[in-house]
């Protein structure tokens, strides 16, 4: 993209009412504008990211088996009146009458639904075990939005629900959805610690939140530093086998990991007091086994290996797709501005013209920005170097290739990494060969 020519509205000044780092460079970067309390419209640098972070879900899902689907975001009230949660949900619901006076309700999450649909069909425990997902927008109205796109009352959430013949194969399917989640933090290049969270009155040990952690965050966290350097995924896993996932699920409970709803000091205590940290995180993902509450309340069955009617063993299975892009800012940014990941990035790159009308220049820049259009962003404006520099630290493109006519004169470009302010003298093949 030329920036010259496209919608990328930056600030200088730093916007009054945002509080957080990353609420300010979404503002100042482009990325969002508020359209009411809690909801926004994504410009276009902003719907890349959403756009990216999406579609590593989406890989991730489907490489464990989940198949997605896409529900309405306005919901019947009838469905949630039959499992019982229509008044138990409270003010959070946006309810909403047609002209028939009929109740509806934007969804704030799609168990009713989803187990509505799915329950209607499937007949034996032949077809189970299955994962479906959505990546679809939820409305839920927060009493105190916030933080921008990270307590929205409109926000964009991957949703997933799993049908399980019996408890063992719930529990696979947990797992399964635990390794999708924690390949989908490492491709999006953030740490997200999966920490034990609150089950309610279900129990038992399946419900995990995933935090991004950070002084700005809104959940209390209890974890044993040896966490900082695990990698969860070291060793293979193959998803169709039970042993497999096992393993993988007790190297990953192997230490200490709590939030605060859910921390017990007992266990607490016999983490190395110098390995204990506590501080604060950001709920990025959370995933849950809640058993036959849906399936019973709706009365959905299938028939059992023996011909009795069984109810299905289900989990749901949460990403914040849209507070991602916030939490992701919060984790990697400094004072001049965001540090995209590269598999998140917008642009792969910022091509800074210093000299726009050098004949030298421009023709170089052409070359380069031609090569990958749609990868590029083009600073090709006839501003002045600092502004440029500027800018592109601000929106945080993990490279900047800098063109100045010195350089250019000899095919050379000076390259950036944002992460780390490295700098590399280059020919523009080499340059093209470290960025694309
Ligand atoms: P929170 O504790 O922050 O209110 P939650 O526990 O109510 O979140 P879940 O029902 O677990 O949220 O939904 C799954 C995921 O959706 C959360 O882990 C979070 O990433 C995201 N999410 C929930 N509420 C919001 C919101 N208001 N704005 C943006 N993302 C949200
Ligand atoms: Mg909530
Ligand atoms: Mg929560
Ligand atoms: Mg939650």
């Amino acid at each position: 993209m030329r920036l010259s020519r496209s919608f990328l509205p930056t600030l200088k000044e730093t916007p009054a009412d945002a509080q957080i780092a990353s609420h300010r460079l979404m503002l100042r970067a482009g990325l969002v504008r508020q359209t009411a309390s809690g909801i926004y419209t994504w410009l276009p640098a902003g719907l890349k990211v959403l756009r990216n972070i999406a579609n590593i879900v989406r890989e991730e899902q489907d490489r464990v088996g989940a198949q997605e689907v896409l529900m309405a975001t306005i919901q019947s009230a009838e469905l949630w009146k039959r499992s019982g949660r229509y008044d138990a949900y409270g003010p959070e619901m946006l309810r909403i009458k047609d002209r028939h006076e009929r109740e509806l309700l934007y969804g704030p999450t799609n168990e009713e639904v989803i187990t509505d649909v799915v329950g209607q069909e499937l007949k034996s425990y032949k077809e189970l075990p299955q994962i479906l997902y959505q990546i679809q927008w939820k409305f839920r109205d927060e009493i105190r939005p916030r933080f921008g796109v990270m307590r929205g009352r409109e926000f964009y959430m991957k949703d997933g629900y799993g049908f399980d013949i019996d408890y063992k194969s719930a529990v696979d399917t947990y797992r399964k959805m635990m390794l999708s989640y924690l390949r989908t933090f490492q491709r999006l290049g953030v740490r997200a610690v999966p920490m034990v969270a609150d089950t309610g009155p279900i129990g038992g040990d399946l419900s995990h939140e995933f935090l991004i952690l950070a002084p700005t965050g809104e959940s209390g966290v209890f974890y044993d530093g040896a966490l900082d350097t695990l990698d969860w995924l070291a060793d293979p896993v193959d998803v169709d086998k039970s042993e497999d996932l096992e393993k993988f699920f007790k190297n990953v409970s192997s230490y200490y990991a709590a939030t605060d709803e859910k921390h017990d000091e007992k266990a607490w205590e016999s983490v190395p007091a110098e390995r204990r940290r506590e501080g604060r995180g950001i709920e990025v993902a959370h995933i849950f086994y809640f058993g036959t509450k849906y399936t019973k309340s709706m009365d959905i069955t299938v028939a059992g290996p023996d011909g009795t009617p069984v109810h299905p063993e289900m989990g749901s299975y949460g990403i914040g797709v849209s507070r991602l892009v916030g939490a992701i800012i919060e984790a990697s940014h400094d004072d001049a501005g965001v540090i995209w990941p590269d598999n998140v990035a917008p642009f792969k790159a910022a091509i800074l013209n210093l000299k726009v009308g050098d004949e030298t220049c421009d023709t170089l820049c052409e070359a380069l920005y031609n090569k990958a259009p749609e990868q590029f962003l083009y600073d090709d404006r006839s501003d002045r170097a600092g502004a440029k520099f500027a800018d592109a630290d601000l929106m945080g493109h993990p490279w900047q290739i800098i063109v100045g006519p010195r350089g250019a004169k000899e095919g050379k470009v000076e390259l950036k990494r944002r992460a780390t302010g490295e700098r590399f003298e280059l020919t523009v093949d080499e340059a093209l060969v470290k960025v694309l």
